[in-house]
Formats: C-alpha cells, structure tokens, sequence
C-alpha cells in the first residue's frame, strides 16, 4: 500500500471508531483525527443517564480510550479544532487554527448539534444536552433548582426526565405527540415508557405544546402550554432533536440530503470523501431512500464498512456494501428499553412475550404480515434472538416460532 493521509474530521464515536479499524485493517500512512471538542473522544448515552443523575461531580467524561490507548492508534491528534471548509476537488480542508490539510481520504464524522427554540435563545435556566459540558451546565443548574421541565420525549428527553427526577427534582415532561418515544417504538410501547415515568412520579403532558416560557430578569420561571396550564420551574431543558452539523459545509459543493449523502459504501458526491455515524445519510442498496440513523451501534458500524472501503481504495479493491440492522437501546429509571430494526407508525404491534403493562415484553412490529422490528424490556437475550428474523423480514408466523424466549427453556 501507497502511503496516504487520512484526515477524520469528527472526534467522536464514529470517527473514533473509523481511526481504530483503519489501523486494525492495516493503515499505516498519515492518520489526522481532529475534533471541536476539547476532550478525548468520550461517549455519549452516558450524559444522560448515569453522569446526569448522579451526584458526585465527574471531573472527565467517560473517555473511549485512555490517552495511552489512543496512543496506541498512532494519530495525528487534534483537538479543540474545528473543520472550517473543505475544498471537495483537492480534498483540503481548512481548520479553525488557520492549519490547511490535503488528504488522499476525508472522513467525515461530525454528527450533531442539538436544535433549539430561537425563542428561548438566551434565556438564562434554558439548556440542550448534546456534549459533556452541556451535561455539566444542566447539572450545575439541576443543583439550584426544585423543578424542571423536559421538553421533547423522545429517547433523548425521556432519559433526561428520569435522570433529573433521579437527582430528586420535581418534573414535567411535555411533547405534542401522543406518547414518549412514539417516533422510535410506535404508540403502543410508548405507553410503556408513559407507564414508568409516572410509576416515579413525572407529570406528563402529552399531545401538548409549549405555549411560551415565562420568564423574570431574563431567567425562565415558568411554562405556558397552548392548553393554558401553567407551571413554574427554574430549569427548561429542550429535548427536541438535532441537526446533522453540516454548516461548515454550506459552498463545498458535496451533495447534502438530511446530513452528508453517502452511497451504500459510505462514499459522499466527491471522490476520497466519506461520512460515518449520525452525520451520515446513507442511500438504501434497495431502493431510492435514504437512512441517517442516530444510534450508537450504527456509528461503528457504518465505521467499519467506511474503514473498509478506504483501505479497498488504497488498495484497488472493491468496496463492500454497508449492511446493517438498526439497533437501539434506552435506559429509564431501572428499565432498559431495546429494539432491532425501524418500527413504523402505523405497524401492527404484536405481543410475542410478556406484558406491556408490567414493561417486561417482546412484542414484533408487524406490516403486511412480515416482521419489521422487534421492541422489548427485560428479555434481552430473547431479543437478541430476533435478530435474523428482523434482518430478513420474515412472516410473522415464523418470528413466533421461535418461542419459547425465556432463555433457559432455549436450546438452540
Ligand atoms: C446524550 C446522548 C445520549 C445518547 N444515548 C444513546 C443510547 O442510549 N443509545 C443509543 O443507541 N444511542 C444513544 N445516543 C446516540 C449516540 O451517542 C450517537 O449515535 C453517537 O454519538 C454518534 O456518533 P458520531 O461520532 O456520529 O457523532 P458525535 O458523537 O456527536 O461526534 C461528532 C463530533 O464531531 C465534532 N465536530 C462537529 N463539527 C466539527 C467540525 N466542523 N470540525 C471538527 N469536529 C467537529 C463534534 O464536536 C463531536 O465531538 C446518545 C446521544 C446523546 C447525545
């Protein structure tokens, strides 16, 4: 293999993750990983869970390598440093440091950044969790305050909810859709996610909308909902998705579609550029839709098939197509919630195991007969079990064959 320099722009998971297969593929050339954050590559679904409820103050975040590991890597490290323009023809990118840089390969890995409400930009007591240091302000904040309200209950806001009620805040959960995580698990286990948080005392306000946020001296006091309830509180955090952070990309001329457009290789509009993880919108080797996942697994993942290719690349081989079978996980209070594949609104939701209202089940996300996804709380080994059925699609006759799932009873 030719030497070659790598650039990965995005010092997160995915572009963590692509360093590390690179050099376990065998890349020995230049390799450049430079991230706007400050920190070490570090994970993320902590800063929801375990590092929002607790009480001890973390001095670092939950790095995925130590420094001596990431040493191991061999990188060009560069941290605190923010890609600012990239010249897709030469493959140069500009960096906030005034660095330019010319690569062989570009990946790109810089996820997302949290969308907020340019109403509430500004007010002082209004947060949004995407970093480490975003989880220190709601932290230092959750310690002055008596009640919060988490607007937004999806995987994300449902998570802070538990986690600030964990710290023994008083909170308020509102979204406009029927129930928690419907866009992620459908209605009917949603209601199971609605269940827990008021099993631990969280008021729910769902099909509502925030009305206004009132305020004093520049600071929220309280909330408005377009029913015309009112509450005070001191801490608003905005749970309401993110953006794939593609601004620094506006005038490269790389084709943009939800996030960077990538083939089913992972490689974007332009030759030797590439993008992995939550940035990614990846056309479907089946058809003309597009998928951009924002799930942990699917950033290594898709790392991993992009890791791949650039070596193919370098070495005149032929790329692999990525494959993959959405997977994601949610911890709430002491319930952790798991589903393989996509369910859609509109499935049929069928009941394989368990119960909905004691929140330990598998139940299959059905459409036209065939297995679309499959959900669950407290059975992760039968899940798991599911995989290949999910993959494949298969009749739901068949997924149910698979009984019994109570993993001791299971021999093959
Ligand atoms: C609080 C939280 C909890 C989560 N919990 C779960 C969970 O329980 N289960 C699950 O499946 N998934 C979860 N996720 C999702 C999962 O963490 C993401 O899918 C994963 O982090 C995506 O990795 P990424 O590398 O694509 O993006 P990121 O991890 O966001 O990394 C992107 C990096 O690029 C940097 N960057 C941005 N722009 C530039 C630039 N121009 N130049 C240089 N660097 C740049 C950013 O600062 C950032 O550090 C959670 C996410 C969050 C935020």
């Amino acid at each position: 293999m030719e030497p070659a320099r790598v650039v990965i722009v995005g010092a997160g998971l995915a572009g963590l993750r692509t360093a590390e297969r690179l050099r376990r593929g065998g890349y020995d050339g230049t390799l450049v990983l430079a991230g706007a954050e400050r920190h070490l590559p570090y994970d993320r679904p902590p800063l929801s869970k375990a590092l929002l409820s607790a009480t001890d103050d973390p001095a670092a975040p939950p790095v995925l390598r130590t420094a001596e590991r990431l040493a191991e890597l061999d990188l060009d490290l560069r941290l605190g440093i923010r890609a600012t323009a990239l010249d897709t023809g030469t493959r140069t990118l500009t960096l906030s440091d005034g660095a330019t840089l010319a690569a062989d390969h570009v990946v790109l890995a810089t996820g997302l950044v949290a969308r907020t409400v340019p109403a509430w930009t500004g007010l002082a007591g209004v947060h949004t969790l995407r970093t480490f240091d975003d989880c220190l302000a709601i932290r230092r904040a959750a310690g002055g305050a008596t009640h919060a309200t988490v607007v937004g209950a999806g995987v994300l806001g449902s998570e802070i909810a538990a986690g600030l009620r964990g710290r023994g805040l008083a909170v308020d959960l509102v979204d406009p859709l029927p129930q928690p995580l419907c866009r992620v698990v459908g209605e009917e286990v949603g209601a199971v996610v609605a269940g827990l948080h008021r099993s631990h005392g969280v008021g729910l306000h769902l099909g509502r909308a925030v009305a206004e946020l009132t305020t004093a001296d520049g600071h929220v006091r309280g909330v408005r909902l377009d029913d015309g309830s009112h509450w005070a509180t001191d801490l608003v955090v905005a749970a309401v998705g993110g953006a794939p952070d593609t601004g620094w990309l506006a005038g490269s001329g790389l084709a943009l579609d939800d996030g960077v457009a990538v083939d089913a290789h992972g490689a974007a509009s332009h030759p030797g550029i590439w993008a992995v993880g939550d940035l990614a919108s990846v056309a479907d080797p089946r058809g003309t839709d597009r998928l951009r996942i924002e799930h942990w697994t699917a950033a290594g993942d898709l790392a991993a098939t992009v890791a791949g290719n650039v070596l193919a690349a370098l070495r005149d081989e032929d790329p692999k197509a990525h494959t993959e079978l959405p997977y994601m996980w949610s911890d709430q209070y002491d319930t952790k919630l798991q589903c393989l594949g996509l369910p859609r609104a509109g499935d049929e939701v069928v009941l394989l195991t368990g119960s909905l209202d004691d929140g330990v089940f598998l139940a299959a996300h059905v459409a036209d007969g065939r297995v679309r996804a499959v959900s669950g709380a407290g059975i992760p080994a039968g899940l798991m079990r599911c995989r290949t059925a999910v993959a494949d699609g298969v009749p739901l006759a068949e997924l149910v064959a698979l009984a019994p799932w109570d993993r001791k009873k299971v021999t093959a």
